[in-house]
């Protein structure tokens, strides 16, 4: 059967209610917007949107028929039963990819994938949050203005920024560069990608040699022009190549699927083709070339490193590979999150996004209007939403994200449901928050990696997140593991509530945004960090404080 993959929207509700309706056009989004639908990826090589096809027909029957007083339980990607709960229950938990520790291996996930007993849900996949490559642009841009910041006068005007991978999230990157104001090139070896970014308005031009690229960054940076640029090619070949011509960029940084060594990366000598042919015949041997590749991959950052760029890892486990590859010194790259996000995370701060159910960009609009109205000193806040206005398009429904922190996220939410309330936007609205967030995940080589206390690795914050969202009324709660390349890296919880316009929703927005940002605060304050320690005394968090008293 042909599929077709179109973004839902108006105001006819197909289910019996809008919390199973809102979900239901979530699942439709991820798809429409995703990498490949057919296959139902949605991002990072391998982040599916449901298990296999007769399991997201399932999972579509059931959001159609489920009544406020029932619960959806889906396992890994396919749904296992419908269970009477009651209506400030969730409509929808999962539980995505969660291996048992010793068994959490890339292969042991692989087979169990092909026995079709698991699949991976990335993040924001598998709970049907995904919202194209804006979903992380915010953050990317972050990332470059903190750098900015702290290395280059707060102007990235004339600045060459090297970077690789236009997938689903590593897509963002040339807009966030150009709206940093770089010139930013960046390195991708599958051209449709190249051609889906400059559809989508991420990219602005491409170049099919490095020659070409290099002149047309050489002449932005000449002119402090802001420019992107997509070369056609693969990262581990061209960044030694640059390196070697003498050419050192400002900043640094790689956003391809790294971290899966069978599914996502592209090994240097390799097509498209020999490596879909290796996955069915050759694992071993694709997963041995992947990690050499990663190997002169890495081992040019830390050239540009040494000859002073700025370089960091941008969350797909490159030096993990790199390090059992053995490049010693792989860890002298610091990863963005402890380098530049986390006092932000300390605060609970961190990227929160809306989505407009009714696919009219106008509700978007008007909901940035409150923003700008209401958070005109929060510049994190009010900066983004003009610069994400003029410069960011939409993909799919539209939908915005913003850095928001605890008590802000609820207030926002608290003020769209009125809107809706009163009929000023045109539907509902979703509000999820990515997994990479304060109270959300735990991620030793990413998120969680130097925590003060040396807590990295404990997953009990994100599961209790997952808890307290349950506990809290949130419409869809999702904990999940990582799965290729990932497998036993990571745990997160994903949270989705919807604003109807109802006082019932007023409430779960109520009680899970801020539990969850609450949930978050506690974790950084646990591990010491004075942030979180300052927002738990001004917000009036209850934090028990078992130190204390002991002293
Ligand atoms: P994706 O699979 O959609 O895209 C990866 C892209 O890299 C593909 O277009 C692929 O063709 C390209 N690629 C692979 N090997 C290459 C090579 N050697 N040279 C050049 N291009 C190559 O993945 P995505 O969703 O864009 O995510 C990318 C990575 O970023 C993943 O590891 C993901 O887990 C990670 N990630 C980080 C964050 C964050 O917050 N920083 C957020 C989401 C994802």
């Amino acid at each position: 059967m042909k599929r077709e993959f179109k973004v839902p929207g108006g105001t006819t509700l197909r289910c019996k209610g809008w919390r199973q309706e809102a979900l239901l056009r979530l699942l439709e989004n991820v798809l429409a917007v995703g990498e490949d639908p057919a296959n139902l990826v949605v991002y990072a090589a391998l982040g599916r949107a449901a298990r296999d096809w007769p399991s997201h027909d399932a999972i579509v029957r059931a959001l159609m028929t489920l009544e406020e007083d029932q619960t959806l339980i889906v396992q890994s990607g396919k749904p296992i039963g419908v269970l009477r709960t009651h209506p400030q229950a969730p409509i929808v938990i999962m539980a995505n990819c969660n291996m048992v520790g010793q068994w959490a291996h890339a292969e042991n996930f692989y087979r169990m994938q092909d026995d079709n007993l698991i699949c991976w849900g990335g993040l924001t996949a598998g709970d049907w949050q995904y919202i194209g490559s804006q979903g992380v642009i915010q953050g990317t841009y972050e990332i470059f203005s903190r750098i900015a910041e702290r290395h280059f006068d707060n102007d990235l005007r004339g600045r060459f920024i090297l970077t690789a991978g236009m997938g689903g999230m590593g897509g963002a990157q040339p807009l966030a560069g150009r709206m940093a104001n770089a010139a930013i090139l960046t390195v991708e070896i599958d051209s449709e990608r190249i051609e889906k970014r400059i559809k989508a308005g991420f990219l602005e031009c491409r170049a099919d040699t490095l020659d070409e690229a290099l002149a047309l960054i050489r002449d932005a940076q000449a002119a402090r022009r802001p420019l992107s640029v997509g070369l056609l090619g693969n990262a581990a070949d061209v960044y030694p190549e640059i390196l070697a011509r003498g050419i050192v960029p400002d900043i640094v940084t790689d956003q391809t699927s790294a971290h899966d060594l069978v599914y996502g990366y592209v090994p240097a000598g390799h097509t498209l083709e020999q490596v879909a042919r290796m996955r069915r015949e050759d694992m071993a041997g694709l997963m041995d070339a992947s990690r050499r590749s990663i190997v002169r991959h890495v081992t040019a950052m830390l050239g540009f490193k040494d000859r002073g760029a700025v370089v960091f890892d941008n969350g797909n486990l490159i030096r993990t590979h790199a390090k059992q590859g053995g490049v010693e010194r792989a860890f002298e790259i610091p990863v963005f999150t402890e380098a530049f996000l986390r006092p932000l995370f300390a605060r609970a701060i961190g990227p929160f996004r809306w989505i407009a159910l009714s696919n009219d960009p106008e509700d978007i609009r008007k909901i940035d209007d409150f923003l700008l109205r209401r958070f005109p000193d929060n510049l994190i806040v009010s900066n983004w939403i003009r610069l994400a206005r003029e410069s960011v398009p939409f993909e799919g429904l539209p939908a915005r994200i913003a850095w928001l922190g605890h008590g802000e996220r609820t207030e926002l939410a608290l003020e769209v449901n009125r809107m809706v309330r009163e009929g000023i936007l045109a539907a509902p609205v979703a509000f999820t928050r990515d997994h990479l967030d304060a109270g959300a995940m735990a991620h030793p080589n990413i998120m969680t990696e130097n925590m003060r206390d040396g807590s990295d690795a404990i997953a009990d914050w994100p599961l209790l997140n997952a808890m307290i969202n349950c506990s809290s009324s949130a419409d869809l709660v999702a904990i999940h593991s990582g799965g290729g390349g990932y497998s036993g890296y990571m745990t997160s919880a994903g949270v989705t509530v919807v604003a109807d316009g109802t006082d019932a929703a007023a409430q779960r927005l109520s009680l899970s945004l801020t539990n969850d940002t609450a949930s978050g605060v506690l974790r950084y304050a646990d591990a010491g960090y004075e942030e979180a320690l300052d927002e738990v005394g001004k917000k009036g968090i209850d934090r028990i404080d078992t130190m204390a008293a002991r002293v």
